[in-house]
């Protein structure tokens, strides 16, 4: 078995806490994981407590997923094996949390003016007082009726160009790429096939990541190997992961996985810069 390296949690969008997410990584039969939330760290120290406290032999791999745009795009950029203790990061990511308070807030306006009201603070304990992101809007939603899943939330309403649309906070990929590599990580493009814009992609391979996240569920066997290769020319990491939500929240736990080998190749790549 290997390695699944995209996985959330109760700290950002997940549906399950991070002992439950380990507990689940080991009932599969994982070797190891890791923990990727948008915009936070909150979910590596519990679950390395866990791991260490019950000796649970499942590898964690502190990582993150920070949310980023470039014109119109969503740009997710993965960070692995950063510290996630240090202090400037930290203060960024609570910069970050502010500006997803202040969305939320904006984006249950809107939804109010369009006769869709929320309660906001119903919306934070969907939340549960970690980073609020569309998918907890999305939650609330679902629990007055207006809306049966997060897919159809976003369809409608949450999605670019749909009506309930705010923009982000402005932070670029190159700001994100420089946070991660500035505390020691390493920097990976997550799932490529759904920017779909080589041009784009190429920018970001400019930006200096060290890897693409090559496999991905929603990557078609055409997009896989087209990424490999760009991965491979352009000398950079392969990594792979499921995007795992939760057990109801479409792809599985361990769905994609990657071979000691690929986590080797990050080691060594970290150890000779
Ligand atoms: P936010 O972080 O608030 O910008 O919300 C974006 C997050 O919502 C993404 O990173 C995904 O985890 C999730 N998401 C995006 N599109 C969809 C969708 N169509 N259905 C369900 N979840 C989605
Ligand atoms: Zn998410
Ligand atoms: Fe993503
Ligand atoms: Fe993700």
């Amino acid at each position: 078995m290997g390695f699944d390296m995209h996985v959330h949690t109760t700290a950002s969008d997940g549906k399950l806490a991070p002992e439950e997410v380990v507990r689940l990584a080991l009932d599969l039969g994982l070797e190891g994981l890791s923990i990727t939330d948008h915009d936070t760290v909150n979910a590596i120290n519990p679950a390395l407590q866990i791991i260490s406290q019950r000796r649970l032999r499942l590898e964690l791999i502190p990582g993150i997923e920070l949310n980023t745009e470039a014109g119109t795009n969503e740009v997710h950029i993965l960070g692995y094996y950063l510290d996630h203790n240090n202090r400037s990061l930290l203060l960024k990511l609570q910069e970050l949390k502010r500006a997803r308070d202040e969305r939320a807030y904006k984006i249950v306006a809107r939804l109010e003016e369009l006769g869709l009201p929320l309660d906001l603070e119903r919306v934070k304990e969907h939340a549960r007082g970690e980073v609020v992101g569309r998918p907890h809007i999305a939650d609330a939603m679902i629990e007055k009726g207006y809306v049966s899943s997060r897919e159809e939330a976003f369809e409608k309403y949450l999605d670019h160009g749909r009506p309930a649309y705010v923009s982000r906070y402005k932070f670029p990929p190159r700001e994100a790429i420089e946070l991660i590599k500035g505390c020691g990580g390493l920097a990976v493009l997550a799932h490529p096939g759904l920017i779909d814009d080589p041009a784009l992609v190429a920018e970001v391979i400019a930006m200096g990541v060290d890897g693409l996240e090559v496999y991905y569920p929603q990557h078609s066997d055409v997009q896989t190997s087209y990424y490999l290769r760009l991965a491979e020319e352009n000398g950079l990491l392969i990594t792979g992961g499921s995007d795992f939500h939760g057990p109801n929240e479409g792809n599985k736990l361990g769905a994609v996985q990657i071979a000691r080998s690929s986590i080797t190749a990050m080691q060594k790549r970290l150890h000779s810069r």
